[in-house]
């Protein structure tokens, strides 16, 4: 079996495991769409936002799997829904990109909305964690969650409750799911590596 249909397999079985994790369905989806199976992957993203409807990247890349999977109508839909949903939650990277595809496929990109949503009172940090549902109620951690790089990065980037979403939940059920041995290195490896894929760190390197 090749590396990617092993870990769509892992994560074939967390989605089943435990339903209600949308981070398992948006890894399974991003893994299928990988695969070149657009199809699937939609299904997967369908189920996301099903668990988490504000989440925008979700939307993006449904959006962009429909579109391969040939069904241009219903890609319209959940971009221009999904530009909405970004617009709103203040998620500049999904919101260009599903206003991008929109102009590409000739449809009409929704005006943004009143930019209300960018005053009165708030914490004045931003997380930047895919799926965030904090918004202006983001606060970031007092202090470097880990004494290295990432922790640094955690810090300036990533809202507490992120942090503590991962750290207090997700973190133990991935340890589970995918029974990692954190004594050994592949297993810290991995851990680290599911870590950076939930806080959207996808674009830093394995060390
Ligand atoms: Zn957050």
């Amino acid at each position: 079996m090749s590396q990617l249909a092993e870990r769509i397999a892992q994560f074939r079985k967390m989605a089943a495991d435990d339903p209600d994790n949308e981070l398992g369905h948006f890894r399974l989806g991003q893994l299928l769409a990988e695969d070149g199976q657009h199809a699937e992957a939609a299904k997967s993203f369908e189920r996301t936002l099903e668990i988490s409807p504000e989440f925008s990247k979700a939307f993006q890349l449904l959006g962009e799997s429909l579109l391969k999977a040939g069904q241009r109508d219903k890609a319209v839909e959940v971009l221009t829904r999904g530009y909405t949903v970004a617009d709103e939650r203040g998620d500049r990277l999904p919101k260009e990109a599903m206003g991008k595809l929109l102009k590409e496929l000739g449809a009409p990109v929704p005006q943004p909305a009143a930019t209300a949503a960018d005053d009165g009172p708030g914490t004045g940090f931003r997380c930047q964690r895919p799926g965030c549902m904090e918004g202006k109620r983001a606060k970031p951690l007092p202090a470097p969650p880990l004494p290295d790089d990432d922790g640094v990065r955690i810090q300036q980037t990533i809202c507490s409750a992120c942090w503590n979403l991962w750290f207090k939940d997700l973190s133990i059920k991935v340890i589970n799911e995918l029974r990692l041995d954190l004594s050994s290195e592949f297993g810290q490896q991995e851990y680290d590596r599911h870590m950076r894929e939930f806080l959207g760190f996808e674009d830093q390197p394995n060390k």
